[in-house]
């Protein structure tokens, strides 16, 4: 072999490996891309079924940014209520909210939230209490809570009692007569108001007209015992026109009227 041939074959030895690495790079590069694709597909078909299962991940107001969507974050099984008794959920310290309780808010001016359902009845309420309220519109001082504010709430309350000497039990429960057990306040619905107004009498005004949008004075003294809760006099909950002016009628609280619904 020649001096010459010799120069060739390694030259072609050479080129023969750069072009075997080359192929074992591209044959490499494929099968990444192969794999990608596959996997992106899998994460689209679960995504899909996904938000197929839990209906937050599809909801208008996501998009269009004006609503927004929460849920306690220890739930796993989110409960939308989109049932046609929405309205009437009994939430008190007997019936605590459902476990993953969706809701779908809008915010007020001042910064609250509440479900977007009774957004247009809540500020027509306000609107007309200004009759009774020297001509000012009322304030909501305390719309949806989460589970983490309710519990904040809760815990301050136990502390102010513990500081005065209470035990532990003790503070527990002088503190459940004014600030609800997280997970048994009607604000986590969504559906609760606390109101402020410039005179006392803007209380009375509800009282006498709140039905006419849909709102109840939840928490009248009278009813302590059935409630659950002391006479709340800011403590508005919607549950429709045509039910809040029933029980106005009636002069029942929403325990009763549910139980003579047999709801
Ligand atoms: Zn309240």
């Amino acid at each position: 072999m020649t001096e010459r041939t010799m120069a060739r074959r390694r030259r072609y030895q050479q080129r023969h490996r750069r072009n075997t690495i080359a192929s074992w790079i591209v044959g490499a590069a494929c099968i990444t891309a192969l794999l990608t694709i596959v996997a992106l597909g899998c994460k689209d078909y679960i995504d899909e079924q996904a938000s197929y299962e839990n209906p937050q991940n599809s909801l208008p107001g996501l998009v269009l940014g004006e609503s927004k969507t929460s849920q306690s974050p220890e739930s796993a099984a989110p409960v939308y209520a989109d049932d046609t008794d929405w309205n009437l959920r009994l939430v008190n310290r007997w019936n605590p909210i459902p476990e993953g309780y969706t809701v779908r808010l809008k915010e007020l001016s001042g910064g609250e939230q509440v479900d977007e359902r009774i957004y247009d009845h809540l500020m027509e309420m306000l609107e007309a209490a200004r009759e009774g309220n020297w001509d000012e519109t009322p304030r909501v001082i305390s719309g949806y809570r989460t589970q983490e504010t309710q519990q904040s709430l809760y815990d301050e309350e136990v502390n102010k009692y513990k500081a005065q000497g209470y035990s532990e039990d003790e503070a527990k429960a002088e503190a459940g007569k004014w600030v609800a057990v997280p997970g048994t306040s009607e604000h986590q619905l969504g559906l609760a108001v606390d109101v402020e107004g410039t005179t006392y009498d803007v209380f009375l005004w509800l009282q006498e007209n709140s039905y006419k949008y849909g709102f109840i004075f939840r928490y009248p003294g009278g009813k302590s015992d059935i409630t659950g809760t002391v006479e709340e006099v800011w403590h508005y909950r919607y549950v429709g026109v045509e039910t809040a002016t029933e029980m106005y009628e009636q002069g029942l609280c929403l325990e009763e009227y549910i139980e003579q619904k047999g709801l």
